[in-house]
């Protein structure tokens, strides 16, 4: 039980930590820093469980693996790099996006994903 503790403990300081969504592998190398013991197996298993808790959230991006990052944010974006596939979060949104829908429809919710180099992977001097 204790050891199960450590573990969570573990796990859910490396997404607080972390300001961009993690892939469970981004996941479980943050979380190793913490606890190196740390299986593979067992953070899936966290993850499972933090998402059916509702603490966990699910950033599905057409074409990507899943990514988790800390349920309740405020409404965001994100941005993915096309080199080192990581997902960067963007805060903020485009006034107005959901009057983009045809007349006459209801718009209920809007995905943004914004496609490009990061910082690192753009190489070019300082940030
Ligand atoms: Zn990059
Ligand atoms: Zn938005």
């Amino acid at each position: 039980m204790e050891r199960q503790t450590r573990q969570r403990e573990a796990i859910c300081a490396a997404i607080e930590s972390c300001d961009r969504p993690l892939s469970p592998a981004e996941l479980c190398e943050a979380a190793r820093r913490r606890l190196p013991s740390l299986g593979v197996a067992t953070v899936y298993r966290a993850i499972r469980e933090l998402v059916a808790s509702g603490w966990l959230r699910i950033v599905e991006i057409p074409g990507a693996a899943a990514r988790y990052e800390r349920a309740g944010k405020p409404h965001h974006h994100h941005f993915l790099c096309r080199i080192c596939n990581a997902l960067w979060e963007v805060s903020g949104c485009l006034r107005g996006v959901d009057a983009l829908a045809p007349a006459g429809f209801v718009t209920e919710g809007h995905d943004i994903t914004l496609y490009g180099l990061c910082h690192d992977c753009r190489g070019a001097g300082p940030k």
